[in-house]
Order: structure tokens, then sequence, then C-alpha cells
């Protein structure tokens, strides 16, 4: 990928235009980390790159984004350009083909503006971009108020990039985003969806959803999760703090092997498995209740699952997304039943596809917890680890419902399904083994 996007610079420079890395991959590069893509800019207009190129598509022509397609790779060629007015607060009105310089002022922080030619190595920084790198400094280009009105989102950016990288705010760039914090409301849920899913799935989220409540930003956005501060927790089984802190620290157990005592499962969490985790306890607010005994939150899940249904419908997340975390946030409690069930039930539990996810909602949960304690994880783990292979290769039905109407006389309808799940959980604890087996206890319970 990196090789043919110094090929595209070099056709674009024999061509007699300047061109560059620019933006992201700079930064990633000079940080000392692998940049994800590598978008170009040049001197070249759109008709000229495409004339130089082959297959492109125009996919932002009018803004002077031309794509080009090498080897299944995809790189973002634009001309340099200045934008003038945001008047949606996101696309700009107009634009107009400038030069580096300007085109670097046109970005949003001065991390984000720096030009790199692959094939002298040479930086073209015409915003002090590496000194910010060099300080850890997140700053805004030019007059941070007017970079915000321009386009809000930067809000929530200079919060991403600022943990997401382990830096610091520049002053007048702190000052700026808390005063115009009021203005991410105006940002589209489809943006602030997909900046939000880059926090949480950078370094140090819970550090950034701590600093996006301290800003006032997460009060705007996902005011039901900001009721999980300063609500109580039952102190015999908690000494993290409240439910917020414990949320926090369970999103950060997802990725900080630091606080972990024990091995980190091999596949990255998935984004849903990041937000059910953040969110699992967010029923806790409205079903906080003290009995002479204790604190209690009866119900906190299927309420929990709810609201964030609402949350991430809202943000515009997509149906499949949500489904799963919605699932994940309703059955997180069910992990702890699972030794005192029935085995045929527990081991239809091991037999969804979703149990490995739940099961890491319940090892981050347990990890958001002071004092620690992942002995029931453990155990968890190391039965469905023994048992799944086998389970996998069970039959999926030993009876039909046709034989089960057949041999009852019920009519379809739920009572059949319910039969063919006992029975479905007698053949899993092995109870039942053959289609005669399965017949023979359905007479018996009949
Ligand atoms: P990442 O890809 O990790 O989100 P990035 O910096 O590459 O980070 P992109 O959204 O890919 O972010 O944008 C590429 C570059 O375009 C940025 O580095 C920045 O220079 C510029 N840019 C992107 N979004 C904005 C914005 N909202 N305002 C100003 N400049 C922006
Ligand atoms: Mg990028």
């Amino acid at each position: 990928m990196k090789s043919t996007s110094i090929e595209i610079i070099e056709i674009l420079k024999n061509a007699g235009h300047q061109a560059f890395w620019a933006g992201g991959c700079v930064r990633d590069m000079l940080i000392g980390i692998k940049p994800k893509d590598f978008d170009i800019v040049t001197s070249a207009k759109p008709d000229e790159i495409e004339a130089l190129l082959d297959h492109t598509i125009p996919i932002g022509k009018e803004y002077g984004v031309i794509l080009s397609i090498n080897n299944g790779h995809h790189f973002e060629i634009a001309t340099f350009r200045s934008d003038s007015g945001y008047s949606d607060g996101r696309r700009p009105d107009a634009i107009e083909f400038t030069n580096a310089e300007e085109d670097a002022k046109r970005r949003d922080f001065t991390i984000n503006a720096i030009f790199y030619d692959p094939l002298t190595e040479e930086i073209f920084d015409y915003v002090g971009g590496q000194k910010d790198m060099q300080d850890k400094l997140i700053r805004f280009i030019g007059e941070p108020e007017k970079r915000i009105l321009e386009d809000h989102l930067r809000i929530l950016r200079a919060v991403r990039f600022k943990n997401a990288y382990g830096m610091q705010y520049h002053p007048d760039t702190y000052q700026a985003i808390k005063k115009y914090v009021h203005l991410v409301e105006k940002v589209s849920p489809e943006r602030i969806r997909d900046e939000l899913n880059k926090m949480i799935t950078g370094a140090n989220p819970a550090q950034a959803f701590e600093e996006l409540f301290e800003i006032g930003a997460l009060e705007i956005l996902m005011p039901e999760l900001c009721k999980l501060k300063g609500l109580a927790q039952p102190l015999m089984y908690h000494q993290e703090g409240d439910v917020w802190d414990h949320s926090l620290r369970a999103l950060s157990a997802l990725t900080d092997e630091e606080s972990d005592p024990n091995p980190l499962p091999a596949t990255p969490p998935s984004i849903e498995l990041k937000w059910a985790t953040l969110m699992h306890d967010i029923g806790k607010f409205e079903t906080f209740g003290a009995d002479a005994e204790r604190i209690r939150y009866d119900n906190h899940a299927s309420v929990g699952a709810n609201t964030a249904k609402n949350i991430l419908q809202r943000l515009k997340f997509p149906k499949k997304s949500i489904e799963r975390i919605v699932w994940l946030i309703e059955h997180h409690m069910m992990i702890v039943q699972l030794l005192e069930m029935p085995e045929g039930r527990r081991r239809h539990w091991f037999l969804n596809p979703g149990f490995e996810e739940l099961l890491e909602v319940y090892r981050a949960d347990s990890m958001g917890i002071v004092p620690l304690n992942l002995d029931l994880y453990h155990q968890l783990k190391k039965l469905y680890h023994h048992e799944i292979a086998e389970l996998k290769l069970m039959p999926k039905q030993i009876i039909t419902g046709e034989e089960v109407m057949e041999i009852s006389g019920l009519k379809p309808g739920e009572k059949v399904g319910e039969i063919l799940e006992q029975i479905r959980e007698k053949q899993l604890s092995g109870e039942v083994k053959t289609p005669e087996d399965a017949k023979e206890f359905l007479k018996n319970i009949l």
C-alpha cells in the first residue's frame, strides 16, 4: 500500500506537479505507528490527476478529491485547496484550488497538517506541527473559535486525537472547545457516531469519555450515560467508586493489558463489545433502589438494554450493531447464573453465537470491580472450551416440530416450540440421545 502511494506521487511529480503524503499518515508515521491509509495532496487539478492515473473514481471532484484504485488499495488524492464558509457546519460551501501552504491551513490541528515527500524524505510543515508533535500538543491551526464555528465536529476530534495519541490540549484549544461545546448538538448523528466509534476503538477510550463528560459534550450526546456519574454502588461489592467509575474501568479492561493479571483474549474486541461494556450498567440509574440489606438495581439489564437501544438508534448505528449491543447488555447478568443452571440450559447458552462475547463483557465487568475476582470467568471459560467442540458436533434437531405435533396432537404454536426447546436441552445434557429417546421423553411429559 505504501509503495503504491509512492508510485502515485512519483507519477504526479514526473508530470511537473507537487505531491505529498498528508494528514493522518504523516502524523502516524512521525509518531511511529503504522498509518491506516496514505492520503495524497497535490498541485495537480482533478482533470490532470485523472489523465495521469489509471483506475480513478471522481468521489468528490467538486472538492478536488479523486480516488485511485491500485491492487485493491484505495488512495485519496486531493488537489491543494482552501475551504470557505461552512454554513451547514460540515461541508465547505465553496472551495478554491490553492497551494500547499493554504491547504495545510484549512486542516484542523497542527499535527494533522504536516506534508511529507516520501521520495526525497522532506517534511513540509507550514503550521508548526512538528514542534507540537514534540510537545505533544493538540492545537487548532489559526483562531480556535473560528475553526470550531466552521466545523463543530472538530470539538470531538480534539478530544479523540488528544486521548488516542496520549497528548495534551493547547490551552487556547481547550478553552475554545469548552466554550463552544454546546455546538456539538448541531453535528449530524452520523458524524457523531463515526467520531465516537473512533474514540471508543482508539487508545485510552475511558479517558476520552471522561473528558467528553468534563467538557459537557457527553451530556448533549448521551445524557443517559451521564446519569451513572455519582450513582452509588453497594460498597461491600464495589470499592472502585460510582457506577460511572466502574463502567469506565470495565471499558479500559477490554484493551488495557497493564491492569490485567490474566492474558487477554487473542482477538481484539469488536466495536459492539466495547459499546456493550461501556453501557452494560446503564440501566442502574432508573432501577436504583435500596432495601434493608443493600443497594439493588432489579432488572437493570433489561431496562438498560432498552435505554441503550434508544441512544444507539438516535445516533443512527446500523441495525445489526444495535441488536448485538442490546443483546449483550440484556443478558450480561445471565453469566453469573450459568453454573447453577441445569446442564442442558447452560450448554444451550454455550452454543449461542454471542456467548463468547457475552463472556468477555462479564470479564470486563469483573475487571471493573475492586476487589478483583475473575474466578468464575476462568471457570466458565475452561468449561466452555472443554465442551464446545463436542456440542457443536451434535445434531441440531433430534425430532422435528411435525413429529412433536403428530405424537402430541398439538396444533402449530408456541407450545410446540417450548417442547422442542425442552427436548433440545435434554439432548444437550445427554439425557436424550436418539430420536427414540426424544419420543419417549415426549410421551412422558404429555
Ligand atoms: P483518522 O483517519 O485516524 O480518523 P485522520 O487525521 O487521517 O485520522 P481523516 O478524517 O482521515 O483523519 O482526515 C484526513 C485529514 O484531513 C486530517 O488529518 C486533517 O488534516 C483533515 N481533516 C479531516 N477532517 C477534518 C475536519 N473536520 N476539519 C479540518 N480538517 C480535517
Ligand atoms: Mg485518515
